[in-house]
């Protein structure tokens, strides 16, 4: 300190009016936060979209937290994989910055963090906050405490705060994401108690268009690997995510984020979904029984499942011209090939019995499942079966796994669907139709549904006005 006064008299005078003045500020910041600043470190910014769950083996997620404005009105041209948008739900955005619960630090006592380290034990992380042998004895005979603490996990935190003599004065103990253990003095001995946040749901808004395939477009609209997976469990009766997914189809969904005392906490249910794939336009919503619905009130889930193979293992999405392993001709057979790792577990696309399960040259390891009189699939070319003639399967369950058994010069599933005895293309050939809600469900669905694609559609609007 006193080299820096010294410093300070070395300098011209105005130099020191002005420092002084500078430092003062800098000083009144310091000590008084603003408002807003304290506010920010409680809440994040509405817009954030969290993206904790992103694997670092996928492609970065950097999208935009609001869309920029250009003058021309023209879609931005940028590099950047998709157009992609999430926003908060416009009429959700009202929400109490301060819901300050007894969790919050309180002036009295100087709050000491103790971090929990590999191999620590209670009685550790008491010692190192120096508290008697009493203050241990007393805070361990408490129910709430006894229950709570023999939780503690390495990286988690124990905060003490104690009196001016030393004593302890309170302990607070995070046991997750929503509730605090707060051990607090109280008379003689102490007192526990769990104090919950507010957890509160909030809808979020979300829309991509496809630029390069669909998991990026997923990733840039800010959602979560679990939530690309689930968009495409959702359509996968309707659309093949393996290799329909084409430039320019879209998708926009609303779903749920829960928020504890206006903390992000986690991504919720999707409520309400859309997908325009070549043109055309499927939508879904979730209905209280937990499943998903057409908007006009037609079950998601059909008798089969548009590709048997998840498209996050097959490689070619963007290649509708995909020439065939073996002959090098385009689509020449009479069935689909999907080309992707030996060893990707490959679906029963429905419910059926297996009527073959063997081996021979042409067709390597090979599966063929009969689900009614009507229609019957064949799945060629397996590096393991997993099934046995006259067994009975289940839609998804897993039949094989992918290889390059039999005629094939590369690996790939070679699938086919078969009506009637013809072969037929699985992926626009007409599936048995879909089963619609119960009757008496009939009025409340139909009312959830409007409401929630009328969100979507109005969200979508404010997102091309703002373009
Ligand atoms: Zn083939």
């Amino acid at each position: 300190m006193a080299k820096i006064i010294t410093l300070f008299r070395l300098l011209p005078k105005k130099h020191q009016i002005l420092l002084g003045i500078l430092s003062l500020v800098a000083f009144i910041i310091l000590i008084f936060p603003t408002e807003e600043a304290s506010a920010f470190r409680q809440t994040p910014p509405a817009t954030t979209n969290v993206r904790y769950d992103v694997p670092l083996a996928f492609r970065t997620p950097e999208a935009p937290n609001t869309v920029e404005s250009s003058e021309s009105g023209a879609v931005e041209e940028s590099e950047a994989a998709a157009e992609a948008i999430t926003s908060e739900i416009t009429e959700e955005t009202q929400q109490s910055l301060e819901p300050q619960s007894d969790v919050q630090p309180d002036t009295m006592a100087e709050l000491e963090h103790f971090d929990i380290k590999k191999g620590d034990t209670l009685a550790a992380v008491f010692s190192r906050a120096q508290l008697t042998a009493r203050e241990v004895y007393d805070i361990t005979q408490l129910p709430l405490a006894k229950k709570n603490l023999i939780k503690i996990m390495p990286g988690e935190e124990i905060v003490i705060g104690k009196n001016a003599d030393g004593s302890l004065q309170q302990l607070r103990y995070q046991i997750d994401a929503i509730s605090t253990l707060l051990i607090k003095q109280h008379g003689d001995g102490y007192q526990a108690t769990v104090i919950d946040k507010d957890v509160e749901n909030r809808q979020q808004f979300a829309r991509a268009e496809i630029k390069s395939n669909f998991w990026n477009a997923g990733i840039d609209a800010g959602l979560t690997p679990a939530q690309i997976m689930q968009l495409a469990t959702i359509f996968g009766w309707d659309v093949d995510f393996a290799l329909d997914i084409r430039e320019g189809d879209s998708f926009a969904l609303i779903y749920e984020q829960e928020y504890a005392d206006g903390e992000f906490l986690r991504n919720g249910n999707i409520l309400a979904a859309e997908f325009i794939n070549q043109g055309q336009h499927y939508t879904a919503v979730r209905y209280t029984d937990g499943n998903y619905y057409s908007a006009d009130g037609h079950s998601m889930h059909k008798a089969f499942l548009r590709s048997p193979v998840d498209f996050k293992y097959v490689s070619s999405n963007f290649n509708p011209k995909r020439l065939h392993p073996v002959t090098g001709l385009v689509r020449p057979h009479r069935g689909v090939d999907y080309v992707a790792a030996i060893g990707t577990p490959i679906k029963a696309a429905g419910d059926g019995k297996v009527i073959e399960a063997s081996y021979n040259q042409y067709n390597g390891n090979y599966v063929f499942i009969k689900h009614n009189e009507t229609y019957t699939t064949k799945y060629l070319h397996l590096n393991k079966r997993k099934v046995k003639r006259g067994d009975t399967v289940k839609q998804g369950q897993i039949i094989g796994t992918l290889g390059r058994t039999g005629r094939v010069t590369g690996a790939h599933l070679h699938y086919e669907f078969i009506v009637n005895g013809v072969h037929r293309n699985p992926r626009t050939v007409d599936l048995p139709k879909a089963l619609p809600i119960a009757s008496k469900e009939k009025a409340a669905f139909t009312a959830l549904s409007h409401q929630l694609m009328a969100k979507l559609a109005q969200n979508q609007q404010v997102r091309i006005a703002k373009q």
